[in-house]
């Protein structure tokens, strides 16, 4: 779910902003996109070099199967039509972190082209007559456009810090330098930062489940450049673009909207111009600075690669590569929902990665019942976990607990409470559910009759008013007298039988 940012909303509602995103995915191979060094982050600097990635006169790319399978696989599940016929092209350009003086890139022939990511619908744009759809679980979406998806390779890296004399120069990283990438470019169609937002989650998401690739920010395997302008609602031309770089989370980048978009606001308002340039965003100030004029394309003279035969990629290897496409997020959500009884909600949160879905579902299947297993997941495990800042892989209870622990207050062995205290002690002693059970002694929950009687018969006593109401038809009541009898025996009573016992006496 979205929240909305603190930042001050566009001044003058009189501006529409258009964003679009281009992201770079690097991919999960183990060697680089036209030669055979190993693509590990984390290699000592200029280690896993060989003369093809250095750019050597004379050296000849070989095409990574492997690179292709995954570029097809992230693309068709970005719900692109795979072109069987793909060009690679040279962009041509001199930076000191590309020893060839050109990037192997696509070009006019992208491996695919239009493919959209569905989003929640946003609230700030209810106001937009855009057509809307709903998803499989009734969400009300919106479909973005991807205007294609196309392989590259990756440049090297400039090392600023982390060396004796580097406040006096620059070290270059080549490690890097053909690692491979797919560049995903949305269409234009992204209203607000808050849809820029999701975009990139759920693009990540949808990425991390088809497995080819890692997409972690902070090194480097997904990064995300953002094109905004701004134009007078109503009005179709677009307006001048800037590009924000080189932002490493999506909320620096909704952030970096925000500012960018109030600011050609602004300068529009004051009668001034928006230059086509390049802007880096400063997070600790929240404010976007002019880096550089952008290029056009034609400043990078593309042209076919003359040393790579065109990329074929035929129905029949297609069809392979489909065959690994696993079940993707969305369709995931709506068979929970489906299967096991649970709130979208609750799908969307049992779904935020593969690995915790998957586990959800073995437990969901082996527990009696699977939407008290939801419900504990995130009433009484998320919550623990959150306060720990630790991630659902680092929980002490693990799936197959949960599931046991829903089977216990399934069948009224331990209450509520019960639960919630031996799931501190689960965190305390960082151990398993079933095992801190035994050691406890698999505690009994009070079904003593008699007991419980007479803490029924002081808690009648001591809420007059509330039996009046109730022996006057507000059978509602019920539920206030069981609770106060639950909160007299500290939990430990049988609520199914406190709940037979007072519909008995109260009658
Ligand atoms: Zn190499």
């Amino acid at each position: 779910m979205s929240t909305s940012t603190d930042a001050p909303v566009v001044a003058s509602t009189a501006y529409e902003p258009v964003i679009g995103l281009e992201v770079h995915v690097q991919l999960l191979t183990a060697s680089k996109i036209f030669c055979s060094c190993s693509t590990r982050f984390g290699a000592p600097p200029n280690t896993n070099v060989c003369p093809v990635c250095l750019g050597m006169p004379g050296a000849l790319p070989v095409l990574n199967r492997q690179a292709v399978e995954f570029a097809t696989l992230a693309a068709m599940a970005l719900n692109c039509r795979i072109n069987q016929t793909s060009i690679f092209a040279r962009k041509n350009y001199f930076y000191p972190d590309l020893p060839k003086g050109y990037q192997i890139s696509q070009y006019d022939k992208p491996l695919a082209e239009h493919g959209y990511i569905e989003v929640p619908k946003s609230k700030t744009d209810d106001q937009n007559q855009e057509p809307r759809t709903e998803n499989r679980t009734g969400l009300r979406t919106k479909k973005i456009g991807i205007t294609r998806v196309h392989l590259e390779e990756d440049a090297g890296k400039s090392l600023h810090e982390g060396f004796p004399d580097a406040d006096e120069k620059t070290a270059i990283d080549l490690n890097r330098t053909g690692v491979p990438l797919i560049e995903i470019v949305s269409e234009p169609e992204i209203a607000t930062p808050d849809e820029a937002y999701e975009y990139l989650t759920r693009l990540k998401e949808i990425i991390l489940y088809t497995g080819v690739s890692d997409c972690n920010m902070e090194e480097g395997s997904l990064r995300c450049d953002a094109n905004v302008s701004v134009r007078p609602r109503g009005q179709k031309e677009l307006g001048t673009k800037a590009e924000i770089k080189n932002v490493n989370s999506f909320r620096f980048i909704r952030e970096a909207l925000v500012y960018e978009i109030a600011r050609q606001v602004e300068v529009i308002e004051a009668g001034g111009k928006i230059v086509q340039e390049t802007r880096l965003y400063n997070s600790s100030e929240g404010k976007t600075y002019s880096m550089r004029s952008k290029e056009q394309a034609h400043d990078y003279r593309y042209f076919p690669e003359p040393d790579l035969l065109p990329l074929v990629v035929d129905e029949k290897w297609k069809a392979e590569i489909m065959k690994t496409m696993p079940e993707l997020p969305e369709a995931r959500r709506a068979r929970l929902v489906m299967d096991y009884g649970i709130t979208e909600y609750d799908a969307q949160v049992l779904t935020a990665s593969k690995s915790l879905a998957d586990q959800f579902e073995a437990a969901a299947k082996a527990a009696k019942n699977p939407k008290r297993v939801a419900n504990l997941v995130q009433g009484e495990l998320m919550g623990r976990l959150k306060a720990r800042g630790a991630e659902i892989e680092q929980s002490p209870i693990s799936m197959k607990g949960v599931a046991a622990s829903a089977d216990l207050v399934e069948s009224g062995a331990i209450s509520g409470k019960m639960l919630k205290d031996l799931y501190d002690l689960c965190f305390e002693r960082n151990k398993d559910f079933p095992e801190v059970y035994e050691e406890e002694g698999r505690p009994q929950q009070s079904s003593d009759t008699s007991a419980l009687e007479k803490i029924i018969d002081e808690v009648v006593a001591a809420n007059p008013k509330q039996l009046e109401q109730y022996r006057a038809g507000k059978k509602t009541m019920i539920g206030f007298f069981v609770g106060q009898v639950m909160k007299v025996s500290k939990g430990q009573a049988n609520p199914q039988l406190v709940n037979e016992l007072l519909i008995k006496k109260l009658e």
